[in-house]
């Protein structure tokens, strides 16, 4: 079992009516299984609406599933007395940084969760030093977080959960209310998380070009998982995504019309300089076939 594992999960909302009478049900997650390996980088994409953050509440236990299970580390998410453990070995990183930043001075708000969990006051400032360090804001330790900049914020909240040590964090369209700087910033400090610290990433988002260096992608619809597998795997069905309503990468884009008008490039192309490599060796294949090919149709 990996870190976080999830067998047949269902969840439904119930829907009231004004006086909380209930009406009906809304069925947010349908039957999703995933095993998710300590270390891996997933991605999870999929339109408003297809249940990502429902999904995203049950990997630390905010909600527990209609039907199935959910185990973090090994806990199944409904045993009471192991929420506490759960919470801190599976953090959650939300939209918007201001809901999730309290203290006054950013080393303050960092050391927020080691302190609830009644770590020692020294290894709590070595925590916070070495958070803050993974993201990027050990200079702005001694600043306002009201001052900083969205991505900052956002990698403020980042080190709050860092510092609580965590198998695996889980970040829910953590980038959606930055400008693209912020975005950059804050993707690539998540980044760093997974391969410097090693922590398991979950990063739930709608920009494609985020999710290209994940080990997994699923993309998520109508509550269940619509598609699996590599970044390139998944580009390389660029009419699924198109029906499930997501954009693919530029880059990907331009390289599926080229091969639709017969360039011979290959799959699921995820960065500008694949690209160029590829057409590159197009090119060489070109005009070497070139003349060869006139000898065929005029002998
Ligand atoms: P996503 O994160 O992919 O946008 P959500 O998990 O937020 O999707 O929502 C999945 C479905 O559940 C949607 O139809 C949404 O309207 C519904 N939903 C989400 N939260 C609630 C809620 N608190 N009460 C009722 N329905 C909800
Ligand atoms: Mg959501």
């Amino acid at each position: 079992m990996g870190i976080i594992k999830a067998q047949d999960v269902v969840y439904e909302y119930v829907k009231r009516d004004e006086e909380g009478n209930v009406e009906g049900s809304i069925r947010a997650v349908d039957q999703v299984s995933l095993d998710i390996e300590q270390g891996d980088f997933i991605a999870i994409l999929g339109h408003n609406g297809s249940g990502k953050s429902t999904l995203a509440k049950h990997m630390n236990a905010i909600l527990y599933p209609t039907e199935g299970c959910v185990w973090v580390d090994g806990k199944d998410t409904r045993a009471e007395e192991e929420l506490w453990n759960i919470r801190q070995s599976a953090g959650m990183v939300f939209q918007n940084p201001d809901n999730q930043i309290i203290g006054q001075v950013v080393e303050e708000d960092v050391g927020f969760g080691p302190e609830n969990m009644g770590v020692p006051t020294k290894e709590i400032w070595e925590r916070v030093e070495e958070s803050l360090k993974a993201v990027g804001m050990y200079q702005y330790r001694k600043h306002s977080p009201n001052k900083l900049s969205g991505g900052q914020k956002q990698r403020v909240s980042i080190a709050g959960v860092l510092a609580m040590h965590p198998k695996c964090i889980v970040l829910d369209e953590p980038t959606a209310m930055l400008d693209p700087n912020g975005r950059k910033e804050v993707v690539r400090a998540v980044r760093a998380l997974n391969d410097v610290e090693k922590i398991t990433v979950i990063l739930i988002t709608h920009y494609m070009e985020e999710i290209v260096h994940a080990d997994k992608v699923f993309v998520m619809d109508q509550g269940r998982i619509a598609m699996e597998g590599t970044p390139r795997e998944i580009f390389s069905r660029v009419e699924e995504l198109k029906a499930l309503r997501l954009d693919v990468p530029q880059v990907t884009l331009l390289a599926y019309e080229l091969q639709k008008q017969g360039l011979d490039l290959p799959r699921g192309i995820l960065t500008i300089p694949e690209l160029v490599a590829a057409l590159e060796r197009e090119k060489g294949s070109l005009k070497k076939d070139t003349p060869e090919g006139k000898d065929k149709k005029c002998p």
